[in-house]
């Protein structure tokens, strides 16, 4: 299989034939071999039949149901999990991306790029809840993770399999593929896409989804970072403010001690205590961390590294003999 096309989907039925008839169109010609694979989100329309409708001129077409609704993110790593085909394209299925553009992100992909991201230059949404609210979100994700793109929101994606089987996201994290990606080293490009209104269906989200991008965002850059060295992330504050507050503690009791300084009325004392405390805690949430890592790592036997090609190693690179990896 050459190519895996992956649609998470939910409530998109009028979408559903329309897309199909274009994802046709625009396969048939490029002469490779394809899937395309829906994921029902928890539809509670009768999408599924109509795919199944289609699926008679269409036999590539192949779909998962959720038993409920787990969210774009959850059906778009099971879409990563269930491809078979060499390069994966993701998109949306409301036909706001253009499968026309597939063969322009494969071409790119082919150039020897991990990943190709795309680029809605001429974003049709509003303004005020999607197209403002994403453009800060863009400058903030570009700044704050290693890889810098236009459009972290765009769902129409390439990306060779091996990088495809390695994704592991939470929660709504799509948008953070890329940054993900990066941390195992992937070659990221970026390439110009159309993209159309939604003319059918409702939009799933709203102006809320701003702020959880905002948190995940942190979760992101913390894993990104210091996923494989937490002591380092907490023990720094921890040592700065514990060592503060030692150093206070040891000049209230030279002047207590020495200098008959009474300590009874001094705030100066509890602050010390406090950040000792503090500190103390930082650097104990560091080692809890450093054993999660380990047990994050080793139960389940992932190397804390990605190899990207071997010479004269015989059966290619320790990680694809793992199952437990693609999970
Ligand atoms: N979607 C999904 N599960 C959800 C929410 C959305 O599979 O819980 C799908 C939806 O059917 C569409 C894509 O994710 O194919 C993008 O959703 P939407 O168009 O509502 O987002 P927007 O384009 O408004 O950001
Ligand atoms: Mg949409």
């Amino acid at each position: 299989m050459d190519i895996s096309i992956v649609i998470p989907f939910l409530n998109e039925e009028p979408n559903l034939t329309p897309l199909c008839e274009e994802l046709k169109a625009a396969l048939d010609g490029i002469g490779k071999s394809y899937e395309v694979l829906f994921i029902d989100d928890g539809s509670t329309d009768k999408g599924v039949q109509v795919l199944e409708d289609f699926r008679k001129q269409m036999p590539q077409i192949k779909v998962v149901s959720f038993r409920r609704n787990f969210g774009q993110t959850a059906a778009m790593v099971a879409g990563l999990d269930y491809a078979q085909g060499d390069i994966v394209v993701t998109l949306d299925a409301d036909r706001q991306n253009d499968p026309a553009d597939i063969p322009k992100l494969i071409a790119k992909i082919e150039e020897g790029y991990d990943m190709v991201c795309g680029w809605r230059y001429d974003r049709q949404d509003t303004y005020l809840s999607r197209k403002l609210p994403s453009m800060l979100a863009n400058r903030l994700i570009s700044k704050i993770t290693d890889v810098s793109l236009h459009d972290y929101g765009c769902t129409l994606k390439a990306m060779r399999k091996e990088l495809a089987k390695r994704v592991t996201l939470y929660g709504e994290m799509h948008r953070f593929i890329p940054a993900v990606a990066s941390g195992v080293g992937a070659k990221i490009a970026e390439v110009k896409v159309n993209h159309r209104a939604r003319t059918a269906g409702e939009s799933k989200y709203g102006i809320s989804r701003t702020f959880r991008v905002v948190l995940d965002l942190i979760t992101v850059k913390f894993l990104l970072r210091f996923h494989a060295r937490p002591l380092h992330f907490f023990g720094m504050p921890g040592l700065a403010l514990g060592g503060i507050g030692g150093v206070l503690l040891a000049y209230l009791t030279v002047a207590r001690l020495f200098f008959d300084v009474p300590l009874g009325d001094r705030p100066l004392l509890i602050f010390a205590f406090m950040l000792l405390i503090i500190g103390l805690q930082f650097i104990l949430f560091g080692l809890i961390g450093e054993m999660q890592t380990r047990t994050y790592y080793e139960s389940q036997n992932k190397p804390i590294y990605h190899v990207r090609s071997t010479v004269g190693i015989e059966g290619g690179d320790i990680e694809d003999d793992n199952p437990q990896q693609s999970a």
